[in-house]
């Protein structure tokens, strides 16, 4: 058996068309045997880097991850494109265990994620010096270092690896990159003379904007609107904020769920199954969403408060427009979503050491919140990047105006001295203005001096003025007084007179919502066309049951667009389209590019192009919900008598695919999404005793795909012991389904079903064939 080759790998196995960026570079460096540390902005490709080589070399690689979640997701991924993985962590059942150190032991298991903590046990180290180790891969890395957001000493013992093993490649990953994390990472890890790659963390598609909160909600409605539809994210402080904006957005005509750690497993995972499957989804979340989500066409991320370091909102903004097209990142900020951070960081369970770094960093957000000059700029320079002003965020375009503010920024300041620094913005504000409520009577504070002295400006101008001035750093609030403002060293040479303050004036948001994203969308025509065109990779994906984004990406349909090609023949010129899509899908794009073209036929049959007798998808059908809350039932029960999450005793995934294609015997197990052997022998009787009363309901014709499944999953398990190869490299399951689906008659048919490339459509076209015709007869 030859060794697999990273870009085949990379093609068959995870169906991206090409490396990105550094990628190639990392992945052949680490496959060749050598230790190195990547920083990578989110979305930038960074578990490729080590899944690739861990399928090019021999044994198992070993992936240190922090959270459980996060394992679940990678292996959940990694098992959908056929790879075999495990995690082992506190939810695993033992059996499951021991069927991991069994697969370990004869090789089947290319990866196995771990936490931190079990792998420097003793055990766990006696156990990988018996283990053939691929490599050691350290993911979310910057946990090593207290200046990180998400420190964990644990990790700090990782650097153990580099002694015991000193002949296994390891690889840290992190996103996030400030000098002193760098630096321990480095340290700790004992990588100190691997080769570093920097991944430049500059998002230059993503378009930056942060307006002040006014009325947050009715802002953000209005952006969502402004977005055509597209699927985004909504990042909010508390759970209960992401159930309240899930639900406006509903009430609005804007398709959205809610996602947080308050909601149940199975909630979750199928908010997530959702966004990752349906196009024009919003998800409003806490920062529980997004570790492990690797949805290339999300096109905007909204913050509706602060985010409290610059860490996080780089990271949450960085889900969007993964796919190298433009994306939106807004973000609205008021002063009480700083006051609450701080109180939140001052209240919370940290060491004061802790409390200073997390304190220093949520300042440093907000100063970009308040900044004047580039945003990007601002931001890169936090990750020790400089770079000019970008052009295109909204400071760049639409330059905030400065005044010289410094006469009432000198009112405020005093204002605040002479009260005795002990009171919030609303109080000073009520004394600037000459307010005379009962609390500042029994202050006697309508006898200061700045009593009444700012009353020609508004509450709001003053909270503007506030708000910057905290920004600037003249004034600190105090959580643990109220949020009292208090004055800094700063602001006494503002006091003294002898330095000048420039401020924004206030309501500068208009200027900022312009996208320049709107402007590539300029005709009726092309608007019709681009609707057409995702409407038709909907439909496609749920034929397939894959994600959309899977048939074409949104540069394709993007480019489509523009071209507005009207034969085979200018098909090659639009990005993404290669020969094998084109013969798919060649004829349905130009079907559909022709429809929409048709002056004032805006595709009123969105079925039409599918001629070949692709099937839309049908509503869920009664019985099909009926077994599906059974099996969810079930394994909740499982779940709880296991005292484990549910995800591990059956994926949501294969709870749907139960449900869609429920099993009459047990070899039908094998072919249901994310089950696997393991989960199969435990719990393959209670399953399919579950599922046997519905799968004689099936049609004629869904049986008859179900036995085609059956016979091709067969042939393919033979195939693959013949050739001493992976089930999943002779044809995915995927592919074995879509096969079925189609049930191709000739080798152009095949050779148009997805996953059927032209080495595959030569080497097994005929077995599949012949299989086909048996079952037709
Ligand atoms: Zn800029």
């Amino acid at each position: 058996m030859s060794k697999p080759r990273a870009i085949e790998i990379l093609n068959e196995v995870f169906g991206y068309p090409a490396f990105r960026g550094s990628q190639e570079e990392i992945v052949g460096t680490l496959a060749a045997g050598q230790s190195l540390l990547v920083l990578m902005p989110t979305g930038g490709g960074k578990s490729l880097c080590y899944q690739i080589p861990a399928l090019m070399r021999d044994g198992v690689a070993v992936v240190v991850s922090p959270l459980i979640a996060l394992m679940n997701d990678q292996v959940a991924n990694l098992r959908t494109a056929g790879v075999h993985c495990a995690a082992v962590h506190s939810g695993t059942p033992p059996e499951e265990t021991r069927q991991i150190a069994e697969d370990i032991a004869t090789g089947r298991l290319k990866l196995l994620y771990v936490s931190p903590e079990r792998l420097v046990t003793e055990r766990f180290l006696r156990f990988l010096d018996h283990t053939a180790v691929s490599l050691f891969a350290i993911d979310e890395a910057h946990c090593v270092s207290q200046w990180g957001h998400d420190f964990r000493p644990e990790y700090r013992r990782l650097g153990l690896l580099a002694g015991r093993y000193p002949d296994i490649p390891r690889i840290a990953l992190t996103a996030t990159a400030d000098a002193e994390t760098r630096a321990d990472i480095k340290h700790y890890l004992r990588l100190e003379n691997a080769p570093e790659f920097v991944a430049g963390f500059d998002r230059p598609n993503i378009y930056y904007q942060v307006v002040e909160k006014n009325g947050g909600k009715k802002q953000l409605l209005q952006f969502v609107k402004r977005q055509n539809g597209e699927s985004g994210i909504v990042y909010c402080l508390s759970r209960k904020k992401a159930d309240d904006t899930a639900a406006f957005l509903n009430e609005n005509g804007i398709a959205a769920a809610a996602y947080h750690a308050g909601m149940s497993m199975a909630e979750r995972e199928a908010a997530q199954h959702r966004f990752t499957h349906e196009d024009g989804l919003v998800i409003a979340a806490t920062v529980a969403f997004g570790m492990g989500i690797d949805k290339p066409d999300v096109r905007f991320v909204a913050h509706l408060d602060m985010p409290q370091s610059i860490e996080h909102f780089y990271q949450e903004s960085g889900r969007a427009g993964r796919d190298g097209l433009p994306a939106e990142s807004w973000l609205c900020y008021g002063l009480n979503d700083y006051a609450l951070l701080r109180e939140r960081i001052q209240t919370g369970g940290s060491g004061e050491f802790q409390k200073q770094i997390e304190l220093q960093k949520l300042d440093a957000m907000f100063a970009v919140c308040e900044t004047s000059e580039c945003r990007r700029a601002a931001l890169l320079r936090h990750f020790g990047e400089t770079i000019p002003p970008c052009g295109h965020c909204d400071n760049c375009l639409h330059p905030p105006v400065r005044q010289d503010a410094t006469e009432n920024v000198r009112k405020l300041l005093s204002c605040i001295y002479r009260a005795g620094q002990r009171f919030g913005a609303g109080y000073i504000t009520n004394i600037l203005r000459g307010k005379a409520d009962q609390w500042i009577r029994d202050n006697r504070h309508e006898q200061l001096s700045t009593y009444g002295i700012g009353a020609n400006l508004s509450d709001k101008e003053w909270r503007g003025i506030i708000r910057q001035c905290i920004g600037l750093g003249y004034l600190e609030t105090d959580p643990q007084h109220y949020h009292a403002l208090r004055l800094t060293e700063a602001a006494v040479p503002v006091l003294k007179g002898s330095q000048t303050v420039l401020l924004r004036p206030p309501k500068r948001e208009k200027g900022a919502e312009r996208s320049p994203k709107e402007t590539w969308l300029r005709t009726e025509r092309e608007e019709r066309l681009w609707q057409a065109l995702r409407q038709w990779r909907q439909t496609l994906a749920r034929a397939e049951e894959i994600p959309a984004y899977m048939i074409c990406g949104d540069a394709t349909l993007r480019d489509l667009v523009r071209k507005q090609p009207h034969t085979t023949d200018r098909l090659h010129d639009i990005y993404g389209l290669g020969e094998a899509k084109i013969r798919r899908f060649g004829a349905q794009i130009l079907a559909v590019c022709q429809n929409a073209a048709a002056e004032g036929r805006p595709s009123e049959n969105p079925a039409e192009p599918f001629s070949d007798g692709l099937e839309t998808p049908a509503p869920a059908h009664p019985r099909r919900r009926e077994l599906e809350a059974a099996l969810q039932q079930w394994r909740q029960q499982r779940a709880n008598e296991e005292n484990a999450a549910p995800h591990t005793v059956c994926p949501d995934d294969s709870i749907a695919d139960l449900a869609a294609f429920p099993p009459a015997e047990a070899g039908d197990l094998a072919t249901v999404y994310g089950l696997g052997s393991t989960r199969t022998a435990k719990y393959g009787t209670e399953i399919l005793a579950l599922c046997r009363p519905f799968a004689d309901g099936l049609t004629p014709e869904a049986q008859r795909r179900r036995r085609l499944v059956r016979r091709l999953t067969a042939w393919c398990a033979a195939t693959a012991a013949a050739e001493n190869e992976e089930t999943f490299r002779i044809l995915s399951k995927n592919t074995l389904r879509a096969l079925a689906a189609k049930q191709p008659h000739t080798p152009e048919a095949l050779a148009a079903v997805y996953g059927m490339n032209e080495d595959k459509t030569t080497r097994y076209g005929k077995a599949v064939l012949e299989i086909i015709r048996q079952e037709a007869v």
